[in-house]
């Protein structure tokens, strides 16, 4: 079900009818905010002969069913192997989906490739893709799911088109949370948990687990803004110890201040410069998280003692 995005629903729609789809795309944004759906959508346009008909069923509909599942010929989807903790795609599955292209009966045929986790693509699959990708393949269209570009190969981003996802309104998301059929009460509490991830949005409705560790990471990062020094020096204790965990604790984080951040835009709360310092804080920490070997646990701590923005509003 896609919620949202109308824009760049369209776009695809206008370069789908003209025949005009890119060899590849780098699809970037928020997890949950919609960017597998739009490319499991576009497979969807490709190979269901009966999308064309009006209010057409996907939900219903044998050959769509069968795309989101993953399970069509024409359309493939890499996903993360969790391998122990670590989220990874790793050289064999990019080899496995290099000798489906080559096979000589497949030849020519119309196919959608979709890398969900772009970025978890290990240094050694990270190359073997980018060697596939340079392959003269026709009818091939490569879709890679990802939350940030520059976490993908350079050489890899600049080979595709990079298109970015913005959030969904909590409007949108709640009224295609009712028409799930979720009771109003739980579909305004996810809405407002999901910081207008619409996935998220439906994940937190169905998984008791999930509800209760976004509610966690939305009460947490809410201790960055706090004017208790207590609260604020909760964070670097529950920060995860691996590396690549606390990254994704510090994006999550980094979504909630940015949703907290639209909310106070809209109310007019003079926080709002605030949460705008510590989020840009927090940006820049998961930057250098990402680039350098910087101890995670003291940039953190240097982000909660340094508070010369209180002088804003006090
Ligand atoms: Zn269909």
């Amino acid at each position: 079900m896609l919620i949202g995005h109308e824009r760049i629903v369209e776009y695809f729609n206008n370069l789908l009818k003209r025949e005009r789809l890119a060899h590849g795309y780098a699809f970037c944004g928020p997890e949950g905010v919609g960017k597998r759906t739009l490319a499991l959508y576009i497979a969807q346009n490709i190979f269901c002969p009966e999308v064309i008909i009006r209010n057409h069923k996907r939900d219903v509909c044998s050959i769509c069913i069968s795309i989101t599942r993953g399970e069509h010929q024409n359309t493939i989807v890499i996903k993360t192997d969790n391998d122990g903790a670590k989220k990874n795609i790793s050289i064999e599955q990019i080899r496995q989906l290099r000798k489906k292209l080559m096979l000589k009966e497949m030849e020519g045929r119309r196919r959608i490739i979709i890398i969900d986790g772009a970025e978890f693509m290990n240094t050694e699959a990270a190359n073997a893709f980018l060697k596939t990708l340079e392959e003269p393949f026709s009818n091939i269209n490569f879709f890679l799911i990802t939350q940030s570009v520059s976490a993908l190969l350079q050489t890899t981003a600049s080979r595709v088109q990079s298109v970015r996802f913005n959030v969904v309104s909590d409007g949108k998301i709640e009224k295609a949370l009712l028409a799930k059929g979720i009771e109003e009460k739980l579909a305004k509490e996810c809405v407002s948990l999901a910081n207008g991830c619409p996935g998220l949005a439906i994940a937190i409705a169905q998984d008791k687990e999930l509800h209760a560790a976004t509610k966690e990471i939305n009460k947490t990062a809410k201790y960055f803004i706090s004017d208790f020094i207590s609260e604020r020096l909760k964070l670097p204790v529950i920060l995860a110890e691996d590396r690549e965990e606390a990254a994704l604790q510090i994006n999550k984080w980094l979504l909630v201040l940015e949703g907290l951040m639209r909310e106070q835009l809209q109310k007019g709360d003079p926080k709002v410069r605030l949460t705008a310092n510590s989020a840009e804080k927090l940006l820049r920490l998961a930057e250098l998280v990402k680039n350098t070997n910087i101890n995670i646990r003291l940039a953190l701590e240097q982000i909660i003692f340094d508070r010369t923005e209180n002088k804003i509003y006090h």
